[in-house]
Parts: C-alpha cells; sequence; structure tokens
C-alpha cells in the first residue's frame, strides 16, 4: 500500500464552514438547483477534457463520447451524477472541494444579509456550485480518477456536510467524476424519473454534451422492461444554434452556467461574424454588479472557444478593462487549438474582435437606454462608475461612451443620477456654450455648493458630480458634442453671452472701487490665498474659494494623495461678494484686529463649504466666538 492510499480526515477552512452550513441552511427555497449545478461542473470537466486532450489525444483513453449520466436508487435513497470528464487527481481534489470558493470568501462572508433570499443570491454569485449537494444530501461521497491517471489512483472524497471531510485512494476504471448523494429524508422526491428528467430539461438542456437517463421501455407484450439510453438534453452548443431556435429561457439558463450568478441577466447579444475574421459571440450585460468588481485580480473576461472547443475561461483580451463586467462565449474559427494567452496577447485578430466586442457592448446598452429605461437605469446603478473609466481608456470611442453617461444635475437637485448629456445639451440656455459641472466630494456638498448660486439664479443648469472617478472623467472627456465642459470651482467665472455688457460693465466699475479692500483681504491671509477677487457667481453668500482654471480640482488632489503621489501645491483664490452685508461690514471695519477676525472666518468658511477641512479648526472657533460675543455687547 502506498502513502496515498491512506484514508486521511481533514477539516474545512472556517470560513467554509460557515458556508456551508449557510448553504445547507438558507437553500432550501429552491433546492432543484443543486442539479444545475453538477450537471454545470460536469460539463466544464468535459470541456476541459476536450481542451487538454487537443495537445494529448491519450488522455480520451479510447473513449472520445463524452456524456454525463445521471440515475438514482429508490431505495437506498441515493442520486448519481457522472461524468466521463477530465476528474481530478488526489491533490485538485484537496484543493478544489476542501476549500470552497478559495479567494475571497471571508470577504463574501461580510457581505451577506441574513436575508435568505438575498443570500442565496450571493451564494450562487460567488460560486460554490458543487457544495449546493448539501441542500439534498446528508453525504456526499465523490469518486474521481483525473485523465491519464492510472486505475488505482483514483480518490474517494466523503463529506457529510459537517466540519470535515475524508480522502481515501480508490481503484477506478473510467475516468471522470462520479458524485454520489445519500438523499435527506425530504429530498426524496428527486429519486424519481420524471422529475429529474423536467429539472434537467429546465435548467441544463444548453449543456453542448448529452445528459443520459435510464429509461425501462417494455419488451413487446411481456411483462419484461428493457433499459435503454435516453438523452434528455437538446446537447448542442446553445452558441451555435440559430437566433430564432433559442427561447429566451435558454439563454438565461445559459448566461447562468456560465456566469454563476443566481440572477437573470438584463440583456444580451448573440451574433455570428463572417468574412475576413469568422467568430460567433454571445455576450451578456448582468443585473448586478459582482462583489469584486474592484478587485485587481477579480476573474474577468469571456469563455474562448475555438471551432467549438473550449480552450478557457476569463479572456480578458477581448474587451477592455471598463467593459470587465461582461459575461459571454467568443467562438472563433479562426485561431489555433494551441492558443495561449501569450498568443492572445500578440495576435492583431485579436484587436480587430476586441474593437468589434466592444462596438457591440456599446451599442447594446445604448439600444438600453432607449428602449428599456427601467433596465438602463438598473444598470447605471452597478456599472455606471466602471462606465465612468471608459473615456480614460478608450478614446476612441469616447463619444459613444459619454452618450451612456448619467449625472445628477440641478435640473432635478436628487442625488440620483439620471440625467445625460444629451438631455443637458437640449436644455442649455440660449447663448450657452459650456457644459457646466461642479465636483465635490460628496453630493450633498456639490448640492450646496456656493459656487451654484449664479447659476441657480440665472437657471443655468450644472451637473452634480460626486464619485471619485468623476473629475478624472472629466479631465478625459473634455468636449461632447462641440461644447467644452467648464468647473464651475475652477479659474474666472466667464458665463459669455449669458451675461448682457451691462452687467459686464457693472461688475468691472465695482471691482474698480473695491481694490482697497482687496488689497487689504489679500495682506491679511497672507500665504494662504493666491488672490483675493471680486465674484458675481454668489447671490447669497459672502465669499467662496477657486481653483486656478489648471490646477487640480480637490478631488482628484485628495485621490492622487491617498496613491502616495507628491502633489504640487497650489493655493486658492479667494472671492468675495460685493453686494453681501458682511461684506459690506468689512469695508467699512477701521478696526484692524477685527477685520482679520471677520476675514479669517470668512476665509474658513468658505473652504468648510467646499467641504475642506480646516488647517487650525480651534483659530476658527475662537475668532468666531469672539466676533459673537461683539455682537451680543
Ligand atoms: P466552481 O465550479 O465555481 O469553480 P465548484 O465548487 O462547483 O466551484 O467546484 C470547485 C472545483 O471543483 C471546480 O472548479 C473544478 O475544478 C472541480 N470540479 C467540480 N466538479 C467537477 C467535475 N465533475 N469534474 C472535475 N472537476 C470538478
Amino acid at each position: 500500500m502506498t502513502v496515498d492510499a491512506r484514508k486521511e480526515t481533514r477539516g474545512f477552512q472556517t470560513e467554509a464552514k460557515q458556508l456551508l452550513h449557510l448553504m445547507i441552511h438558507s437553500l432550501y427555497s429552491n433546492k432543484e438547483i443543486f442539479l444545475r449545478e453538477l450537471v454545470s461542473n460536469a460539463s466544464d470537466a468535459a470541456d476541459k477534457l476536450r481542451f487538454e486532450a487537443v495537445s494529448n489525444s491519450d488522455l480520451y483513453e479510447g473513449d472520445a463520447d463524452l456524456k454525463i449520466r445521471i440515475s438514482f436508487d429508490k431505495e437506498a435513497k441515493t442520486l448519481t451524477i457522472s461524468d466521463n470528464g477530465i476528474g481530478m487527481s488526489r491533490e485538485e481534489v484537496i484543493e478544489n472541494l476542501g476549500t470552497i470558493a478559495k479567494s475571497g470568501t471571508a470577504q463574501f462572508m461580510q457581505k451577506l444579509t441574513g436575508d435568505q433570499k438575498k443570500d442565496s443570491q450571493l451564494i450562487g454569485q460567488f460560486g460554490v456550485g458543487f457544495y449546493s449537494a448539501f441542500i439534498v444530501a446528508d453525504r456526499v461521497v465523490v469518486t474521481t480518477r483525473r485523465a491519464g491517471l492510472p486505475a488505482d489512483q483514483a480518490v474517494r472524497w466523503e463529506c457529510t456536510g459537517e466540519a470535515e471531510f475524508t480522502v481515501e485512494s480508490v481503484e477506478k476504471a473510467e475516468r471522470g467524476m462520479t458524485v454520489e448523494l445519500h438523499l435527506k429524508d425530504d429530498a426524496l422526491e428527486f429519486a424519481d424519473h420524471w422529475r429529474l428528467r423536467s429539472i434537467i430539461k429546465k435548467y441544463s438542456d444548453h449543456i453542448a454534451i448529452p445528459v443520459v437517463m435510464q429509461k425501462q421501455t417494455p419488451v413487446g407484450d411481456t411483462e419484461k422492461v428493457e433499459l435503454e439510453d435516453e438523452v434528455i438534453n437538446t446537447a448542442t452548443a446553445l452558441w451555435t444554434r440559430s437566433r430564432s431556435d433559442v427561447t429566451d429561457e435558454e439563454y438565461k439558463e445559459f448566461y447562468k452556467h456560465i456566469s454563476h450568478d443566481y440572477a437573470e441577466p438584463l440583456s444580451w447579444s448573440h451574433n455570428r461574424v463572417e468574412g475576413n475574421l469568422d467568430y460567433t459571440s454571445l455576450l451578456y450585460i448582468p443585473a448586478q454588479a459582482p462583489f469584486d468588481l474592484y478587485n485587481r485580480d477579480a476573474s474577468r473576461g469571456l469563455k474562448l472557444y475555438v471551432q467549438r472547443t473550449f480552450i478557457m475561461d476569463d479572456a480578458e483580451q477581448f474587451l477592455p478593462l471598463y467593459l470587465r463586467f461582461i459575461k459571454g462565449v467568443v467562438d472563433s474559427n479562426d485561431l489555433s487549438l494551441n492558443v495561449s494567452r501569450e498568443i492572445l496577447q500578440k495576435d492583431p485578430n485579436i484587436d480587430a474582435m476586441r474593437s468589434a466586442l466592444t462596438k457591440r457592448v456599446l451599442d447594446m446598452l445604448s439600444k438600453m437606454a432607449k428602449s428599456e429605461p427601467e433596465n438602463y437605469t438598473t444598470f447605471w446603478k452597478e456599472f455606471g462608475q466602471v462606465i465612468k473609466e471608459g473615456p480614460a481608456e478608450d478614446f476612441s470611442n469616447r463619444e459613444k461612451i459619454a452618450k451612456l453617461l448619467r449625472f445628477a444635475s440641478t435640473h432635478t437637485d436628487t442625488a440620483e443620477q439620471n440625467q445625460s448629456l444629451e438631455d443637458y445639451v437640449a436644455r442649455m440656455k440660449d447663448g450657452q456654450e459650456k457644459i457646466y459641472y461642479i465636483a465635490a466630494e460628496n453630493f450633498n456638498t456639490a448640492k450646496s455648493s456656493p459656487h451654484l448660486e449664479v447659476f441657480r439664479k440665472k437657471g443655468i443648469e450644472v451637473l452634480l458630480l460626486s464619485d471619485r472617478v468623476d473629475e478624472w472623467l472629466m479631465s478625459h472627456l473634455q468636449e461632447f458634442e462641440g461644447k467644452n465642459f467648464q468647473d464651475v470651482g475652477k479659474g474666472e467665472l466667464d458665463l459669455g453671452k449669458l451675461d448682457s455688457d451691462e452687467e459686464k460693465q457693472a461688475q468691472e466699475k465695482v471691482a474698480e472701487q473695491l481694490k482697497p479692500l482687496l488689497e487689504r483681504v489679500k495682506s491679511a491671509l497672507g500665504e494662504n490665498v493666491s488672490d483675493v477677487r471680486i465674484t458675481h457667481r454668489l447671490t447669497d453668500s459672502p465669499a467662496c474659494v477657486v481653483v486656478g482654471q489648471f490646477d487640480l480640482g480637490a478631488q482628484m488632489r485628495r485621490i492622487l494623495e491617498a496613491a502616495g503621489q507628491k502633489v504640487p501645491e497650489s493655493k486658492p483664490i479667494f472671492e468675495l461678494n460685493p453686494e453681501h452685508p458682511l461684506v459690506k461690514k468689512l469695508e467699512a471695519e477701521a478696526n484692524d484686529s477685527r477685520f482679520s477676525d471677520l476675514t479669517h472666518v470668512l476665509f474658513d468658511q468658505a473652504n468648510l463649504a467646499e467641504g475642506a477641512q480646516l488647517q487650525d479648526p480651534a483659530a476658527y472657533v475662537q475668532r468666531l466666538n469672539k466676533l459673537l460675543l461683539e455682537l451680543s455687547h
């Protein structure tokens, strides 16, 4: 006996135990999905065998007829799912069936809400398919042999859904994997031919290899019956069928198979491209973002097939990063079966496919935005932030992406991001040349910013930006339909034709008159400001701070600093509202000390309104209190 043959007992990781427990106790509402998960795994295993056999046909061991077999024994209360796919070695069994979903399990556990319905959706999304066996079984026995290994190097894995599992070496003549489920008493309904048949039809019809069950047929007029194999599913790769032959239900189930998502997709697009390049693509837009959308090393990309043979998961070369949430399949007739990730990176044909697929997704989205606005709203909530990465990454599609963007704006004044740039442009005032926006740390700061006062007074719409990526996005967008973007918190206010000539003359006159005041304020604030000037952007507030036209905005500055970058220092411009009583009071103030206090208080307040932190909050409080006391005398 070799050392390997020893029976060993191993414990699950802590998170795995919790997850297993949750799985067993919370997925009761939809028990039958365990079969979909196990059949889906068996089909993946067949894909993997075909792929490895491209370079080593010995792996077929003389049997290239891949299938999945389902059988049951009512008396023994067992249900068995077998495949002749790639199988697993002992190490692979321990790695794949002993860890539960590997990376990110702890992160996932934190997302659970306690709401069974929501949690069970999350579980599906997390891809713990195999363990769904424990929804219906209190004991699961897996026997498996990896293709190419000798018969005595098969493995038996057994688990009762508790903290431990055992592995031992056994003999198995056929390669592949057999899962034997010992059904719980409340799951005996699954030891039934018609029930199983209908579940397979419902969830697994799209599986590309045959799913087989034995059927009893009477022999002539005798009492005898004969057992006959019956293929339950359609058993052709779904994307090879013509669109009109595939029902919506089938498209949806196929999505669940490839994405491990419980929820239905929002939309899909199935296309055959012929000519220079010859390929089929089936792309899906999910309805919910995966929990690891922002993980740098989260899996992304399409499933790649070459002439119906599975080549790899997560082929990320076919779509840009900002479309990383798209799920789907691409099946090429041009690529070699030996294609590798390295080759994909260099192949110029891949670039052509990538731009075609990118265009397809963008078209799908703009179609959804027009004809299914509710779905688009859902989409934007889940993936809008990622789409905002688009203009920077994909310059050539900038205009298309810009049309997909949605923003909050002073048009509605709600935090909901539901205004498009096209809507904005259609509402622009006569003589308005720019698209105005404000960027702040959060929605309320943006919405209440003093910078908006003159815009509100004149009824000019301003986009309210408060996502982390927004300023960065704007720096790449630059213009939309020939209109430049202008941050209302940056540079000198120039409303162009929106201000009349009389208004402009009056403004210049006031600026001239108040020159002495501005000098005095400037010397009181010293190093804190780069300039002090009169403004007409304010109606209610006495003052505000502005960033130079070419300086970094506050949001961008914070992002860069957080990333450890050195950001050049820039001082704000302090602007005063000449109409405001406090500014008039300041002008009339003869006492230098009180002038300085009031100036500093106004300056600090202007910074607070921007959502900034004060350099010396205690000094602000002291000055303010001093002024309050004087008031009461
Ligand atoms: P997922 O399928 O999401 O990776 P599962 O828990 O369903 O997660 O399966 C874990 C792993 O176990 C799979 O990734 C695969 O490597 C292996 N596995 C599961 N079922 C089979 C099978 N029938 N044949 C070979 N390997 C399998």
